[in-house]
């Protein structure tokens, strides 16, 4: 199987619940702590390893417990690690998570060494990149790296997928190198300005994304599915029926799912369906890269449908 290239961030999530969230100056008693995994490009190398893609991350993690403790997952789940840098200057990326009785948070990212992902650590995974079925990136590392990976994968004929998250304004010069593009509504609003109430609107979002250069857009709608406006297909892709647990990474685990999808050869809009099933049955599990699904779970969620 080809490979997949997640180019992007690893953080560790420190999460404490409490009855309320402290305001300034205060000191309150919370309850129990947790420590996960997260970074959006950890979560979605995660979720394309676990189904059994070929999955290679190039990431930046500190000299540090945290890092060490990423490395040793990640190998756990499949994800290879020969371009996973360590950063001497910089700590891990963490994020530091309070989450009050109604489910209310605040948090705190601290990037550390996502913020030194470089050119060079792109680079030297060049060989790979070659081989590739496609390039993902989102946007928790540099811009300018994001931009020399797209450029990057241009010239080597290797197809990117990016997921423009957390939203930000994408210059278009960027945008038309992008093959794919995979924005949630608010992201899409950030973009194209189009604030997203009926299929009008994500006509005409798709629309603004194409005319910027993008290939492919493919907006997700949460528990509507996606958008796509591509040569290949234009039109809805429901989303699965479940009962969702935990919206959290839905996103990734759709990223995760459709470069699967790409690189097993998929059609377009069947890779969009995959996607839309792994997706689906993350939601039904708590967590981040614990939620993402194993192929059986998924090709079971399909089977039924
Ligand atoms: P993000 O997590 O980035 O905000 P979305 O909320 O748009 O992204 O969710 C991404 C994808 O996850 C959706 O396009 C859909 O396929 C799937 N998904 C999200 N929520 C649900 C849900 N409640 N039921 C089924 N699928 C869902």
């Amino acid at each position: 199987m080809r490979p997949i290239v997640v180019i992007g961030s690893s953080n560790t999530d420190m999460v404490v619940g409490a009855e309320k969230i402290p305001v300034t100056g205060q000191t309150v008693l919370g309850g129990a702590f947790k420590m996960v995994q997260g970074g959006k490009g950890a979560n979605q190398a995660v979720a394309a390893a676990k189904l059994g893609g070929n999955v290679y991350l190039i990431a930046k993690l500190g000299e540090d417990v945290f890092g060490e403790k990423s490395l040793v997952h990640f190998r756990k789940t499949g994800v290879k690690t020969e371009f996973v840098s360590r950063d001497t200057r910089n700590s891990s990326g963490v994020a530091l998570i309070c989450v009050d009785k109604n489910g209310q948070n605040i948090i705190i990212v601290a990037p550390g060494a996502n913020g030194d992902l470089s050119k060079k650590d792109v680079l030297k995974a060049g060989s790979i990149i070659a081989k590739a079925s496609c390039v993902v990136l989102q946007l928790e590392i540099p811009m300018k790296t994001v931009e020399f990976s797209i450029r990057l994968a241009n010239k080597l004929k290797i197809p990117v997928i990016l997921n423009p998250a957390p939203a930000k304004k994408i210059p278009n010069s960027i945008l038309k190198l992008v093959d794919i593009i995979n924005p949630n509504e608010t992201e899409t609003e950030i973009i194209t300005g189009i604030k997203l109430k009926n299929e009008k609107d994500y006509k005409e979002a798709a629309a603004i994304l194409r005319k910027k250069g993008v290939k492919t857009a493919i907006i997700t709608l949460g528990s509507k599915g996606v958008y796509v406006d591509s040569t290949e297909f234009r039109g809805l892709v429901p989303a699965f029926k479940v009962k969702p647990v935990d919206t959290v990474a839905a996103g990734d685990a759709f990223t995760g799912g459709l470069a699967y999808g790409i690189s097993n050869n998929m059609k377009l809009k069947e890779a969009v369906m995959f996607g839309n099933a792994v997706a689906a049955v993350s939601v039904t599990k708590a967590g981040a890269q614990t939620s993402m699904p194993r192929l059986g779970k998924v090709i079971k969620l399909i089977n039924r449908s």
